[in-house]
């Protein structure tokens, strides 16, 4: 993967965070459209998916229509062979494995192609650029990504394993004297309290990026005062890339809308929600409707003032976290520091089963899926309307059979939260209300 494809995807999606949402929306069509096609032709488990439930590629014309299709879960992708998520057409040793555990245990591994990557990394730049990092700059990432995962960014970034001791992260920290700072919570808070305790020099950052478990205020403030500057959010998984991040405003997530669209699944009538997703870039394995068992709160105020278009979410709860656990069990969350190298062990936090899903009140029942229209049933998009005739004073007779049949389920695209429509003018007034 070359810089040039991950720099041209970058300046891509920079673009695209000004652009308002009836082209925003645009883009989502096109790129479902193309995704949905891939995954009913060359996707076993899409193929025979939309098949059990008598649906089209050509009834998906939009993200509303994805409601059509049943949620697919992390424990229903592990209970399949890797081949039946995968593109027929495509030779496994060109994908780039991701391995991600999970709390059943069993490995779960997300291949992205080249077009992915490009987009991935391109997603983690624009998430940065907010921080104050522009290429060039350096950047240390305390991380269990795989260094050589990219070749192009030596030798300005410099990674380092979340099982550092904080002895070793405050060494290489001091030693390559980074403009910005990127990690797990855990061992940045755990660099932050070596520094305060053993001193050393070193110029203010321009930003602290935290990511992968939850970053409360009080760990915020202390990340912001030991390194001299702003300290940021970002919300990502390993089968979407960078879901949502933190602008200099810092009132909740940006959604990159333009690469992922996420549907509200009501949780209840407190405004949290299921998150549901379904990823329009990775088409060698795609997430059509993907519970990722995060649940999140939707901002459902004006516009942010920063002037992107994408929506926000306000928080997400029960995220998948690499916690950093002593041998004895004992989790640093509470910002104990380790006598010895802590074993690291994934772990999942925020009450949800063995199977991903989230626990507590409403959190059992299933995410609904629309029923598809009889008249739609055969994907004949094309087949017009019947007409009812005219009376002889022009007005349309009365319809002869039976009243139209309210649907089963309401979609979840038309809950609260969901914009696809533009409603987020650049002059700050008040969204219209969806419907
Ligand atoms: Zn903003």
């Amino acid at each position: 993967m070359s810089l040039a494809a991950t720099y041209g995807a970058y300046r891509h999606l920079m673009a695209w965070q000004w652009r308002d949402r009836a082209k925003l929306r645009e883009l989502q069509t096109a790129k479902l459209r193309e995704l949905i096609h891939t995954a009913s032709e060359h996707v076993p488990y899409y193929r025979d998916l939309l098949k059990r439930v008598g649906v089209s590629a050509h009834d998906i014309v939009g993200p509303e229509e994805l409601g059509y299709l049943p949620v697919t879960t992390k424990a229903m992708l592990q209970a399949c062979p890797p081949e039946a998520l995968l593109d027929e057409r495509r030779d496994v040793n060109d994908l780039l494995p991701h391995r991600s555990s999970g709390s059943t245990g069993q490995p779960f591994t997300v291949f992205y192609d080249e077009q992915f990557r490009s987009v991935r990394d391109a997603l983690f730049l624009r998430a940065l650029e907010t921080a104050g990092y522009r290429l060039g700059r350096k950047l240390m990432l305390v991380t269990t990504t795989r260094r050589n995962e990219r070749p192009w960014s030596r030798p300005r970034w410099r990674y380092v394993s979340i099982e550092a001791p904080p002895e070793e992260l405050r060494e290489v920290f001091l030693g390559f004297a980074p403009h910005v700072l990127y990690g797990c919570v855990t061992p940045l808070r755990l660099l932050a309290e070596e520094l305060s305790a053993r001193g050393g020099g070193f110029r203010p950052l321009r930003g602290v990026v935290a990511t992968a478990e939850t970053l409360d205020s009080d760990t915020r403030r202390r990340l912001g005062d030991v390194f001299g500057c702003p300290v940021f959010d970002i919300y990502g998984m390993i089968e979407m890339g960078v879901v949502g991040w933190e602008c200099p405003e810092r009132g909740g997530y940006h959604i990159a809308e333009d690469t992922t669209i996420v549907e509200p699944a009501p949780l209840g009538d407190d405004g949290r929600h299921r998150l549901v997703m379904t990823n329009l870039d990775l088409h060698a394995m795609p997430f059509l409707r993907y519970e990722t068992g995060d649940i999140g709160v939707f901002d459902e105020g004006p516009p942010c003032t920063c002037g992107r278009m994408f929506s926000r979410l306000k928080r997400v709860e029960g995220r998948l976290v690499d916690c950093v656990r002593l041998p004895d069990g004992r989790g640093l969350g509470s910002g104990r520091r380790p006598r010895r190298r802590p074993r690291h062990r994934r772990e999942r936090r925020g009450g949800r089963d063995r199977d991903g899903r989230p626990t507590g009140p409403g959190a059992g029942a299933e995410v609904p899926c629309r029923r598809m229209p009889a008249r739609r049933r055969h994907g004949d998009l094309r087949c017009p309307r019947r007409r009812r005739p005219r009376s002889r004073s022009g007005a349309h007779a009365p319809s002869s059979g039976s009243p139209r049949r309210p649907r089963a389920h309401p979609p979840i695209h038309e809950s609260r939260s969901w914009r696809t429509s533009p409603t987020t003018p650049r002059d700050g007034s008040s969204p219209r209300p969806s419907s």
